[in-house]
C-alpha cells in the first residue's frame, strides 16, 4: 500500500494546529507539516509533533469488558449492549448521568448529548470543560453574552500590548505564543502576571509575581488607577456599557489603591501602575488568560475583572483587542457548543427556554418526549451528590473523560464514584476512571474517525480518518448509536456518517447553521458565529455591539468585591498549593505517557519549591519529600527554584504516581461550580527513614 498524507486537527491544545499524518501500510507512522493553515502554517509544538505516537500502542481497548466477580472478562459488542440497555432502562432518568468529553469530536459531543436528552431523559449531562473554563463560559456571557474568545489567534499580533495573566501561553498553547512573539517583534508591551516566573514570564516587558487567587484585587487596582489619570475611555463606556457607575463605586475603594493591593497581591505598587498605563492607553491591548483565571472559587468574579478592564479601555470590538479565554483541550469549546452543560442544547440555546425545548423535541422526535426544561448538575455537583445524598444517582455513562485523575479531591472522587451501581465507560486506554467501571467500551482516536472539532477561536476544523481502529474499536458516535438502538430507539439516531450528524447539527444550531462539510474542509475553515451559507464566519466578535442576548445588545460592567480563597496558608499548612501542566504532557496523561518521545523529556511529577523557602526548610533540589494538605498527602520530587514566589508552590497535575489533585481543594465557585485548583493550603516535609 502506497504510503500517504492525511490532514487532520492536533489531538491536544485548543490551539487548533493543522497538521498531516502520515500513514505507510494503513498504519499512521509520523506527524509532517500542513504548510496551509492560517493558525499555525505548519509549525507545530513537540505534542503536536509526536501526535502519532500513542495511536498504536499496546495498551488500546480493542474489545469490549464487562466485570464479572471483580475481574473485567472480554464481551461481544452485543453481550456488552444488551447488559447496558437492561440496566440504564432500570433506572428513573434523574437517576442517571453523563460525561461527554472535551477529546472528541462535535459530533460525537452532539450523539451523546441527545442521547442523554432523548433516550436516558436525564438533564445531568456535563464534562471536563467544568474544571477548565466554566467559569469563562459563565462570567463572558453575563458580561458580553457570549462565553468564547472575542477575538482570533493571528490577531493577537497586530495588538499592541498584551496582557496574560494566569495562562504560561509559550508552554501551554505554544503556537498562539508565536502570536504574541510576532506582536513583541511589532513593538507591543508583554505584562504577565502569575505566581511563577514561566517561559511566558521570561519574554515579559513587565512581569508581576502575586500571590495565587489575589486575581480581582490586581483588576480593581489596575481599574482604579486608570479612572484616577482618566485612562478609561468615556465614549466607548457610555455607548456600548451599562452600570459603569456601580463598577466605578467598587474599584475607588481605598482597599484597591495600589499601596493596599501590594500588601495582598505581594506585586509591587510600581508595577501595578506600569501595567495600567500600558493596557489603557495602548490603542489596542488584548487579554489572555486561562486556568489561573478560572480555576478559583471566585471564577466567574475573576473572569468579570477581566471584561472590566477590557470595557473600561474600550478593548474589545477591534483588530488587536478582547478578552481570550485560552481553551485548554482540542474540543472543550465544541463540546460546551454542542450542548454538553447542564442548562443548554447546542449554541447555547437554555433548556428551560420553552421555545428552544419544544424546538429540539419537534426536531428529534422521540414518540416519548425528551427531558424536563430542567437545568440539570455540573459533574462537581454529580460526586458531590454521590456523597451526601446517597441513592439520587445510580448509573453513569462516560465517554472519554477520567474523572479519577482530573478532578479535585481524588479521594472524594473515589468515594463518590464506588457508590455508582452501575458505570459504563467509553474510551481508547483503561484509565484510572474505567478500572472502576462495569462496562468498559472500546473507541477511536482521533486519526481513526471523521468529524470536526471547534478550537479556542471558535475555528470549526475537521479530523480526517487516517486509519482502522485496533481491534473492534468503534467511533463513538456509533457506539451511541448502537446502544440507542438497543434501547428501542434507532430512528432517531439512523446516521450513516459524521457528515449527516453535522448536517443535523447545523440545521438546529444558528451559530453553526451557515457551516457544512464543503466549506469546513478548507484549510481556514470557518469560525462561529456562521449563521448562512453565504457568510464568512466570524473572527472578531462584538465590533458593533455586544451579542443580542445582552439588553439592548451593550456590555454589563460588574462591582466585584475581592474575596480570598477558601482555603488560606495557616501554621498548620503554611504555603499555597497552585497546579498545572507542562509542555510535554496532556492532562491525565493518557496519550502523553505512551509517547515515548514526551515521556521521556518529562517522566515524572514535581513539586516547586522556592529557593529560600527549600533552605528553610532544609530540602534540596530532587530530594523526594511529602506534600500534604487536608485532603491528603503524596510523595513528590521536589524542584527547587527561584521561578516560584516565595510561600508558593507547584505541581503539575498528569502524573497517577504523584497526583497533584489528591492535594486540591474541592471548594466550588458558587454559580460555574469549578472548583479551586488553583490555590490551597499545603505543607510539605521531609520523608523520614524507616
Ligand atoms: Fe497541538 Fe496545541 Fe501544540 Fe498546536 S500548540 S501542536 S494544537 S498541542
Amino acid at each position: 500500500m502506497a504510503m500517504k498524507y492525511v490532514q487532520t486537527t492536533c489531538p491536544y491544545c485548543g490551539t487548533g494546529c493543522s497538521m498531516n499524518l502520515v500513514v505507510n501500510d494503513g498504519k499512521v507512522v509520523g506527524v509532517a507539516p500542513y504548510q496551509r493553515s492560517p493558525v499555525n502554517e505548519g509549525k507545530l509544538c513537540p505534542k503536536g509533533v509526536y501526535a502519532h505516537e500513542f495511536i498504536n500502542s499496546e495498551d488500546r481497548l480493542t474489545t469490549p469488558l464487562i466485570k464479572k466477580d471483580g475481574k473485567f472478562v472480554e464481551a461481544s459488542w452485543d453481550e456488552a449492549y444488551d447488559l447496558i440497555a437492561q440496566k440504564l432502562k432500570s433506572y428513573k432518568p434523574s437517576e442517571l448521568a453523563v460525561l461527554a468529553s472535551a477529546r472528541v469530536s462535535n459530533e460525537e459531543n452532539y450523539a451523546i448529548m441527545k442521547f442523554a436528552r432523548g433516550v436516558l431523559k436525564t438533564t445531568h449531562i456535563d464534562h471536563c470543560a467544568r474544571l477548565c473554563h466554566s467559569s469563562s463560559v459563565a462570567g463572558l456571557a453575563t458580561t458580553f453574552g457570549s462565553g468564547a474568545m472575542t477575538n482570533s489567534i493571528a490577531d493577537i499580533a497586530e495588538s499592541k500590548c498584551i496582557f496574560i495573566i494566569g495562562s504560561n501561553t509559550f508552554e501551554q498553547h505554544p503556537l498562539i505564543g508565536r502570536s504574541v512573539a510576532r506582536a513583541r517583534k511589532n513593538g507591543a508591551k508583554l505584562i504577565y502576571a502569575d505566581p511563577r516566573l514561566t517561559a511566558t514570564g521570561k519574554q515579559a516587558d513587565l512581569y508581576m509575581q502575586f500571590r495565587s487567587g489575589t486575581d480581582v484585587a490586581i483588576f480593581n487596582a489596575m481599574m482604579q488607577e486608570i479612572i484616577k489619570n482618566g485612562w478609561e475611555d468615556k465614549e466607548f463606556i457610555e455607548k456600548r456599557c451599562v452600570e459603569y457607575d456601580a463598577l466605578k463605586g467598587e474599584v475607588m475603594k481605598p482597599e484597591y489603591s495600589l499601596e493596599n493591593v501590594e500588601k495582598i497581591s505581594g506585586i509591587p505598587a510600581a508595577q501595578l501602575k506600569q501595567a495600567a498605563e500600558w493596557y489603557a492607553t495602548s490603542g489596542a491591548s488584548s487579554l489572555l488568560f486561562s486556568m489561573g483565571i478560572t480555576q478559583h472559587t471566585t471564577g466567574v468574579d475573576n473572569v468579570k475583572s477581566t471584561a472590566n478592564l477590557a470595557m473600561l479601555t474600550g478593548n474589545i470590538g477591534r483588530p488587536g483587542t478582547g478578552v481570550n479565554p485560552l481553551r485548554g483541550q482540542n474540543n472543550v469549546q465544541g463540546a460546551c457548543d454542542m450542548g454538553c452543560l447542564p442548562v443548554v442544547f447546542t449554541g447555547y440555546q437554555k433548556v428551560i427556554d420553552e421555545a428552544a425545548h419544544k424546538k429540539f423535541s419537534d426536531a428529534w422526535g422521540f414518540p416519548d418526549g425528551i427531558c424536563a426544561p430542567q437545568n440539570g448538575y455540573e459533574v462537581t455537583i454529580m460526586l458531590k451528590t454521590l456523597n451526601e445524598k446517597p441513592g439520587e444517582l445510580k448509573g453513569m455513562y462516560i465517554m472519554g473523560e477520567n474523572p479519577m485523575l482530573s478532578d479535585a479531591n481524588l479521594s472524594h472522587v473515589k468515594e463518590a464514584m464506588e457508590k455508582l451501581e452501575f458505570l459504563v465507560v467509553q474510551d481508547i486506554f483503561m484509565t484510572e476512571t474505567a478500572e472502576m467501571a462495569d462496562v468498559v467500551l472500546p473507541a477511536t482516536c482521533y486519526a481513526e474517525k471523521d468529524g470536526c472539532q471547534t478550537s479556542t477561536e471558535r475555528r470549526v476544523q475537521r479530523f480526517r480518518k487516517a486509519q482502522d481502529p485496533p481491534g473492534q474499536a468503534k467511533v463513538d458516535w456509533q457506539i451511541i448509536a448502537e446502544v440507542a438502538a438497543k434501547m428501542g430507539y434507532a430512528e432517531q439516531f439512523a446516521w450513516q456518517s459524521a457528515e449527516d450528524i453535522f448536517n443535523e447539527i447545523t440545521s438546529l444550531t444558528p451559530s453553526y447553521g451557515g457551516m457544512s462539510y464543503e466549506r469546513i474542509n478548507k484549510p481556514e475553515a470557518l469560525q462561529w458565529p456562521c449563521p448562512a451559507a453565504d457568510h464568512p464566519g466570524t473572527p472578531i466578535l462584538h465590533t458593533a455591539a455586544f451579542a443580542p442576548a445582552m439588553p439592548d445588545s451593550k456590555g454589563l460592567m460588574t462591582a466585584i468585591p475581592f474575596k480570598y480563597p477558601a482555603e488560606v496558608p495557616d501554621a498548620e499548612y503554611p504555603f499555597i498549593l497552585t497546579t498545572g501542566r507542562s509542555l510535554f504532557h496532556w492532562h491525565t496523561g493518557g496519550m502523553t505517557r505512551r509517547s515515548e518521545s514526551l515521556d521521556s523529556e518529562v517522566p515524572t511529577g514535581w513539586i516547586e519549591i522556592n529557593v529560600d523557602d527549600a533552605k528553610e526548610l532544609g530540602i534540596a533540589d530532587n530530594e523526594m519529600i511529602v506534600a500534604k494538605t487536608r485532603r491528603g498527602q503524596v510523595n513528590v520530587p521536589a524542584r527547587v527554584t527561584k521561578d516560584i514566589m516565595k510561600g508558593v508552590m507547584f505541581m503539575p497535575f498528569h502524573f497517577v504516581e504523584c497526583a497533584a489533585n489528591i492535594l486540591t481543594n474541592d471548594a466550588l465557585d458558587p454559580v460555574s461550580k469549578i472548583p479551586e485548583f488553583k490555590a490551597c493550603a499545603v505543607t510539605v516535609e521531609k520523608i523520614q527513614e524507616a
